[in-house]
């Protein structure tokens, strides 16, 4: 058969749309057909042995005496804070670095900080935190990122490249408190659409994003980023207080900002599952010492109204891949079909 060479980058168009396809796979929370439940097969190190989140439960929790008070450095300083931005899946703070930091806290190295950002449900009556605490999930939680201070970019391997701060948010019935919160939420409808940016400077700390966290009660484990490719690098730090926010301010983040350009739907559940423990050990503060210095106010943790709801994640899994490798299957068919035919 002789092949006309008019068809050769028609051809190739083909094959390059089947095997690309393949790696179109984009992470994404819960667009149709695709959310946290299909993007873990594609990628490289979403199926390991020691992924986050995870459910803390507390009767396994294991006691370790060298979890002391951490020591953070310019979470006081309004000017850590730069712009604040929408990615499409959640909202990001960028830090100054330079500025603030965090150790101690049983951890080996000082930790540079370089960004926090949000993770949130739909609305305060729908929760999203990524961590649970014995089944309980919060209504948000904030990651505070920071980086060894000894490298300047994270290996895959290295497994205690990142110290990543967790704490939770609980919703209380109040209007527009605390005002810290107001203040931030205040700047979200500066950055309605994916890849908008807006200079927050001078505006506000991050210490009195977390007011009312006691910082020297927490649970250590170790873990991963929660969003591909998952690298397993993580010293995870999950404060056992909640920061208190009300429900009008919580029910902004999912009514104000999009996945992409306004005509998009709003980010909301931008929270991977669950994953396996997998033998892994949480570990806190023995109950009975007394905390040596401690730079957190301490605020009593009365467990008002929670806003736990069972966790009830989209399981529409395989369906999603399956309709992907059938569309990729399709094209190479109609590719050889085509090639034969003319
Ligand atoms: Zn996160």
């Amino acid at each position: 058969m002789q092949m006309n060479v008019q068809l050769v980058p028609f051809l190739i168009a083909c094959l390059l749309s089947t095997v690309y396809s393949e790696d179109s796979e984009e992470f994404c929370y819960n667009s149709p057909g695709c959310n946290a439940t299909t993007w873990p097969i594609a990628q490289l190190y979403c199926n390991g042995t020691r992924q986050s989140p995870i459910n803390i439960v507390t009767a396994d929790v294991k006691s370790d005496s060298n979890l002391t008070a951490f020591s953070f450095t310019g979470f006081n300083d309004s000017s850590t804070l730069r712009n604040i931005n929408n990615t499409g899946k959640s909202v990001i703070i960028d830090l100054e670095g330079k500025k603030m930091s965090v150790s101690g806290g049983g951890l080996q190295n000082t930790y540079t900080s370089e960004e926090f950002h949000i993770h949130w449900g739909n609305g305060s009556s729908f929760s999203g935190s990524e961590h649970t605490v014995d089944g309980k999930q919060y209504a948000m939680e904030i990651h505070i990122l920071n980086l060894r201070s000894d490298v300047s970019v994270a290996a895959a391997n290295d497994s205690t490249a990142y110290a990543v701060l967790g704490f939770f948010i609980e919703a209380t019935n109040d209007s527009g408190k605390p005002e810290s919160w107001k203040n931030l939420t205040s700047f979200l409808s500066n950055i309605s659409k994916k890849g908008d940016s807006f200079d927050i400077m001078n505006q506000l700390t991050v210490d009195s994003l977390l007011q009312g966290v006691d910082r020297t009660k927490y649970y250590r484990y170790l873990g991963s980023r929660t969003t591909p490719p998952c690298n397993e690098i993580v010293v995870w730090t999950v404060f056992k207080d909640p920061v208190k926010v009300s429900k009008d301010l919580i029910d902004l983040f999912s009514n104000t900002v999009h996945i992409n350009t306004t005509a998009d739907p709003f980010i909301t559940n931008n929270h991977r599952v669950l994953q396996a423990l997998n033998g892994r050990v949480v570990t806190s503060q023995p109950t009975s010492s007394a905390n040596t210095t401690s730079s957190a106010n301490t605020t009593s943790s009365a467990n008002t109204t929670s806003s736990a709801n069972t966790t009830s994640s989209a399981n529409t899994t395989s369906s999603a891949s399956t309709l992907h490798h059938t569309l990729s299957i399709s094209t190479a068919l109609l590719c050889y079909v085509l090639f034969w035919c003319l």
